[in-house]
């Protein structure tokens, strides 16, 4: 009937029949949209008392004297309030992707700018203490909603030095392959154990969560990560070692990329 949503699922057939399931979905979708639009309210609502209260800590910390017993207490302060901040962002960040429906695919991204960006936001996290290389295929350029294509990048690369001692490698590369144009971050980190893997990219699931906690982790950034990417006609790829080292990579489908081929020098004779 009309207004309402039917999930049709095709069982099985054989010997010329066929089964069909149908499941009226139209109450558990609306609930659905229920929670992502609480979630998103809720998430909009506590950015402003935080901004506030951050101001105030900030200038309580000037005003302290150094190696006042007060100081620890804001510092602290400051760096919760700092935390519960990313974390209202990130779950923004999340609803407004979950929600984001189709995506419009017929924007090319310049991928050599991104690459740029990237390097930028890399560097500034490393803060020379990692050594980061990067590499960009030239002439490889993609489609699709370049704010969500970067937030899956970023996320990657925050984690792949968030989960690795300083001292460590980071390696982000972005290049042409048979099945499409290639993102990946390998890091020489703690690496994952092979049960965490596929609950990775569900919201809030931590390996360690006191640790990462503890290093600034919101525990959203893979979920916002594989929403970004389905969008994209692509998923994420995980391999790991443990103590040795991880990857993190995505491929983008041919009718998503666009390859124009650097000329080879031509040699005269
Ligand atoms: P978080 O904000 O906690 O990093 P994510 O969703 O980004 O949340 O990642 C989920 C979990 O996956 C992390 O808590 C961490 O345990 C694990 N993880 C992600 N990236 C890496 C990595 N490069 N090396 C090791 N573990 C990782």
């Amino acid at each position: 009937s009309e207004g309402r949503l039917l999930e049709i699922r095709i069982m099985g057939y054989g010997s010329g029949q066929l089964l069909l399931i149908a499941r009226d979905i139209t109450r558990v979708r609306q609930l659905e949209g229920m929670r992502k639009e609480f979630v998103a309210n809720v998430s909009h609502e506590l950015k402003t008392p935080l901004t506030v209260l951050q101001g105030y800590l900030e200038m309580m910390q000037s005003m302290e004297e150094p190696g006042s017993p007060n100081v620890r207490a804001l510092d602290q302060m400051q760096q919760q309030t700092s935390r519960m901040r990313s974390m209202v962002e990130q779950l923004l960040a999340l609803s407004r992707i979950e929600d984001s429906g189709d995506v419009d695919l017929e924007v090319k991204v310049n991928m050599s700018q991104m690459m740029d960006i990237l390097r930028d936001e890399a560097l500034a996290l490393a803060q020379k203490q990692y050594d980061v290389t990067l590499y960009c295929e030239p002439g490889l350029d993609m489609y699709g909603n370049e704010v969500q294509l970067r937030s899956a990048c970023t996320n990657l690369i925050s984690n792949a030095i968030r989960y690795t001692e300083p001292g460590g490698n980071i390696d982000i590369s972005w290049r042409k392959i048979a099945s499409g144009g290639e993102f990946s971050v390998s890091d020489s980190g703690e690496g994952i154990a092979p049960q965490h893997i596929s609950r990775l990219t569900e919201r809030f699931y931590r390996v360690d969560s006191a640790r990462s906690r503890q290093s600034g982790g919101t525990g959203l950034g893979l979920a916002i990560t594989k929403h970004a990417l389905n969008h994209h006609q692509s998923e994420l790829m995980v391999s790991s070692q443990l103590g040795k080292g991880s990857t993190f990579s995505f491929v983008i489908p041919p009718n998503l990329i666009e390859y124009s081929q650097p000329e080879t020098e031509k040699v005269t004779e």
